[in-house]
């Protein structure tokens, strides 16, 4: 990690001025603002301090505030061997085709927001980085990747620093994606590369922060600006209806115990349709029934997709009432 690359791009999250660093703190030099943030563990807390939803001091431990960790055993042994439901095999694709993009360029800039943890496939771009590359893996939480803690609303560097902005898993977990997604646009280099993943049809799984949901079209609309490279599905009906089936039982719960029961054991019991997406990845009625979407897109100033544009770029077969 190049400290001093990422030291250049820092700015103050609520006025975007340059920061001056003395030993554990940044102060804003802009005599107006002067927030002030702190540094724990070697980690920046670039967090506004009028945050109206995380504040500095809750990261002054390293505990987790988003993924909970399990004291019982026997959940922690079940949540360890519990298969995954959801199948995505195009993620993966997805990070070599970017990687071989960003394979001409010099030394590359790339933000993950929400990058505590890897995403699924993103080690396949990982292994491209070079000596003199910048990765910068931000979240709200604390995990093995977490470079600088900070809200995605409010991203605590200049604009156009980055070549690659990375969102998988993220936006239906903020609170305004339409402000995130101005921000990355923002640290956006111009012709510099936005990818998000974003479920569609998934029920709600990151507890209370967990706010919304795109189709394919609202997840296009989101990125107006961005030119698309590519777009799809990360995971298709069979993902999704292993998700409805596993909360389909857990809708019988009445309390947290029995919730927990049937959750395990709708995920033991269900996991198996998902692989129905070794099929349904591929096909184009999947679209509009999709756990999850992408969009792979590239900053062009001045750029913006019509709403004529994106309606005439729909691609399920369900019919509307002009037709
Ligand atoms: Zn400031």
């Amino acid at each position: 990690m190049d400290h001093s690359a990422l030291e250049q791009i820092i700015v103050c999250p609520a006025c975007k001025k340059s920061l001056t660093k003395a030993v554990d703190l940044y102060t804003c030099i802009d005599e107006s603002c002067r927030s002030a943030y702190p540094v724990f563990n070697g980690i920046p807390i670039l967090i506004n301090p009028k945050n109206d939803l995380f504040e500095q001091k809750d990261f002054e431990t390293k505990g987790d505030i988003f993924f909970k960790t399990y004291s019982n055993p026997l959940i922690r042994f079940l949540k360890d061997i519990q298969p995954d439901v959801t199948f995505n095999n195009v993620s993966e694709k997805n990070y070599l085709t970017i990687s071989k993009i960003l394979q001409s360029s010099g030394h590359i800039r790339i933000l993950i927001l929400g990058g505590s943890v890897d995403g699924v496939g993103i080690k396949h771009l990982k292994k491209v980085l070079k000596e003199g590359d910048l990765l910068v893996e931000t979240d709200v939480s604390y995990g093995p990747n977490t470079t600088v803690i900070c809200d995605a609303h409010e991203i605590p560097f200049a604009s156009e620093s980055f070549d690659l902005i990375i969102a998988q898993a993220v936006l239906e977990h903020v609170l305004d994606p339409f402000q995130c997604v101005r921000e990355m646009h923002r640290v956006l280099k111009n012709s510099g590369l936005i990818y998000a993943e974003t479920p569609f049809m998934q029920q709600v799984h990151g507890g209370k922060y967990d706010f919304l949901r795109f189709t394919d079209l609202g997840h296009r609309r989101m990125f107006r600006n961005f030119r698309e490279v590519q777009s799809g599905l990360v995971a298709g009906a069979g993902s999704a209806l292993t998700w409805s089936l596993k909360y389909f039982l857990t809708s019988f719960a009445n309390s947290k115990k029995v919730d927990r029961i049937l959750s395990y054991g709708g995920t033991f019991l269900f996991f198996w349709v998902k692989y129905f997406d070794l099929i349904l990845n591929k096909t184009k009625g999947s679209i509009d029934a999709a756990s999850g979407l992408y969009f792979l897109g590239k900053k062009e100033e001045g750029y913006l997709l019509s709403d004529k544009e994106l309606l005439a770029s729909y691609r399920g077969f369900r019919y509307s009432s002009e037709k």
